[in-house]
């Protein structure tokens, strides 16, 4: 009879709690809700994104956050998934800010660096045409053909001085790094 062989374990790393994590979401606008939220679970089930994803649980970020479990939350992809629509923070019985206590998280991700591919390339077009989307030369035409007018130019100074002043330059500098 053949013998079974057992399978190598894995070391399991274990999850780093930083108990300062919390005191800088705290320190943000907004951000001081996040130590009010006694998770009853209503932003996760009113939350359309959640509806269409198998892993985006408000819920469970706010705790990761309140445990200072920082590296399941800035790194993960999913932080971005959030549509900013409010419906949590309408629902929440604590008045916690939810969508804030999220938009801080992406800007302490942003702070370090891990920010999603996509969102600077997002940042670069504001940056350089006053629109999130590159409006094609083709597009531009097709207004045209069918009577359409123009499209309004961005005022770019203001585009400029306003990514200065929210980091967003800091962003798009670290994409034509790459
Ligand atoms: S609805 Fe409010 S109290 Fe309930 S889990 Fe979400 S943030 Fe926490
Ligand atoms: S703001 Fe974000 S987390 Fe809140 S309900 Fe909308 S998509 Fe969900």
């Amino acid at each position: 009879m053949a013998q079974k062989t057992e399978a190598p374990k894995k070391n399991v790393e274990p999850l780093k709690m930083d108990p300062s994590f919390k005191y800088e979401v705290m320190k943000e606008h907004d951000g001081e809700t996040l130590k009010i939220c006694f998770q009853c679970g209503s932003c996760t089930s009113s939350c359309p994104t959640a509806r269409f994803s198998d892993s985006y649980r408000p819920r469970t970020i706010l705790r990761l956050a309140q445990l200072g479990i920082r590296q399941k939350i800035l790194p993960s992809p999913t932080l971005w998934l959030c549509t900013a629509c409010f419906t949590c923070t309408d629902r929440c019985p604590q008045d916690v800010k939810v969508a804030s206590v999220l938009r801080v998280l992406r800007n302490l991700a942003v702070k370090e660096g891990q920010t999603p591919r996509i969102f600077i390339e997002l940042a670069s077009n504001i940056y350089e045409t006053g629109y999130a989307y590159k409006i094609p030369e083709l597009r531009q035409k097709k207004r045209e053909t069918v009577g359409l007018p123009p499209l309004p130019k961005a005022s770019l100074d203001r585009v400029d001085r306003l990514l200065e002043l929210a980091g967003g330059s800091k962003l798009i500098k670290s994409k034509e790094a790459q």
